[in-house]
């Protein structure tokens, strides 16, 4: 869980807002467009509790765990300053929140911006009337400046048995694509080299809307996944080259025709699907779709389309009901499917989920075995597919650069140390590509970095 702090500001005259960021890329998302409205409306941001006149803390419930982390969150901006707001995931649960801390300003559900910043004009009254001119176009990111999340749509229409996004969030509901692409646009005239489409399930784009069309630079254009790729990937080559990855894509049958716009360098070959399990029978307790081998049979299509494609995905060990021939049957795909990048999670009951009163819960022993298990046969996957990499060159996105000395005979000799990420790598959950320089490179640079070594999860390599 992610644990972001906003950045202070200067006016010693307009009231301050503390905010602690929670969660997954989608409630960064969030936060971001809070604090883009609040900073538009003339509010500050507090570094830290004793500044701020009114805390906001976004919150996840998606786990037991996370939410746990979220009432530790609440309770500490509560004793450190008494006037705090919550939002988020678990604000659909206001109750789980009242019952300990009663006197919480305001409780709001995830994506509620306008009650948010009703609760906070309650809270504490602007001061000013709002001048936009403040507000950069991009918006206030809390990430750094050369990537940016773009969030395409709120919610989601499938009902995996584990998961309560759709009790949370509700039904699919898809950003018009006039807006999309508007803000795609000023991220990347802002200086942001790589857009991360996030979305709860990014290829399901425009279903709720029939795929409603919004007019772009003179045309028609339909909020449909396709075209949205299409566009964003013209947009982002005549301007200058930004990378645009696709995260959360169910491998839904259309998802192939994105392929095309990958081989052609529009969009970053690289795919992250959760496909979550491999066995059939498990496969249907998670109530999602169970047809694995033709799955196998489309992994290798798409990379025989493009080869340099980089197919990424998680997967849960231990649901209920899994048995040791489901568990070896998902050993045998992963060895057949030879994924690039693999996350594993553990099975965990989530309050209201309807996977918890599923039969045949497996023990926290035999999760953490069978965890140990998918791992290691992972890594070793993962540790071939980077080696192959090895006497490539590959275009890397710098991250961060630090200054290193060294001696050549008796002169001092600088060179640097670059960390960056080359297509296969998305920021926070992939590998890094350790990179050797003896020029100096500005953070958002993209470079061409010849590979020398590997390990299980990172690449290093020099700046050519
Ligand atoms: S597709 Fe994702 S968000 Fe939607 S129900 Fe399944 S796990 Fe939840």
């Amino acid at each position: 869980m992610a644990k972001q702090a906003t950045t202070s500001t200067t006016s010693a005259k307009n009231p301050k807002v503390g905010f602690v960021s929670l969660g997954c890329a989608k409630a960064l998302v969030d936060s971001e467009r809070i604090l883009t409205q609040l900073r538009a409306e003339g509010y500050d941001f507090a570094p830290d509790y004793d500044g701020a006149d009114v805390v906001i803390v976004n919150t996840c419930g998606f786990l037991d765990s996370a939410r746990d982390e979220s009432l530790s969150a609440i309770g500490e901006a509560m004793a450190e300053n008494g006037k705090v707001i919550v939002t988020g995931c678990m604000g659909a649960t206001p109750e789980l929140i009242r019952d300990k801390f009663p006197n919480v300003l305001a409780i709001t559900g995830p994506a509620q911006y306008e009650s948010v910043l009703n609760a906070v004009h309650k809270a504490v009254p602007p001061k000013h009337e709002p001048y936009f001119d403040l507000v950069p176009s991009q918006g206030v990111k809390l990430t750094p400046r050369h990537y940016a999340y773009l969030k395409i749509s709120e919610g989601c229409n499938n009902r995996c048995s584990f998961c309560i996004i759709p009790k949370l969030r509700g039904d699919l509901v898809s950003r018009p694509v006039g807006d999309v692409l508007k803000e795609a646009e000023n991220l990347v005239k802002s200086g942001v080299k790589e857009l991360l489409i996030i979305s709860q399930d990014t290829s399901a784009y425009g279903i709720d809307t029939k795929y409603a069309t919004s007019q772009w630079q003179g045309r028609e254009v339909r909020a449909k996944f396709i075209d949205l790729c299409r566009e964003l990937g013209t947009m982002s080559k005549d301007m200058g080259g930004a990378w645009v990855r696709l995260h959360y894509v169910y491998p839904y049958p259309h998802v192939d025709e994105v392929i095309e716009l990958m081989a052609d360098g529009k969009i970053l070959p690289y795919l992250d699907i959760p496909f979550q399990h491999a066995s059939p029978q498990v496969l249907k307790n998670m109530r999602r779709p169970a047809n694995q081998e033709k799955v196998i049979e489309r992994i290798a299509k798409w990379r025989k389309a493009c080869p340099d494609m980089t197919v990424r995905s998680t997967f849960i060990v231990g649901f209920p009901g899994e048995t040791e021939e489901d568990f070896q049957f998902l050993l045998d795909w992963l060895q057949e499917a030879q994924l690039d990048r693999v996350g594993c999670f553990r099975y965990e009951n989530v309050s209201d989920a309807d996977s918890n009163a599923l039969s045949g819960h497996v023990s926290e022993e035999v999760k953490e075995e069978r965890w140990n298990r998918f791992m290691e046969a992972q890594q070793g996957i993962s540790q071939k597919r980077l080696q192959n990499k090895i006497g490539k060159t590959l275009d890397v996105l710098v991250d961060s650069v630090s200054e290193e000395g060294s001696r050549s005979g008796s002169e001092a000799v600088a060179h640097y140390k670059i960390i960056g990420r080359s297509h296969a790598d998305a920021p926070e959950i992939d590998g890094l590509v350790h990179v050797e320089s003896k020029g100096r490179v500005l953070p958002g640079t993209i470079i061409k970095v010849k590979i020398t070594d590997s390990d299980a999860y990172d690449l290093f390599g020099t700046k050519l």
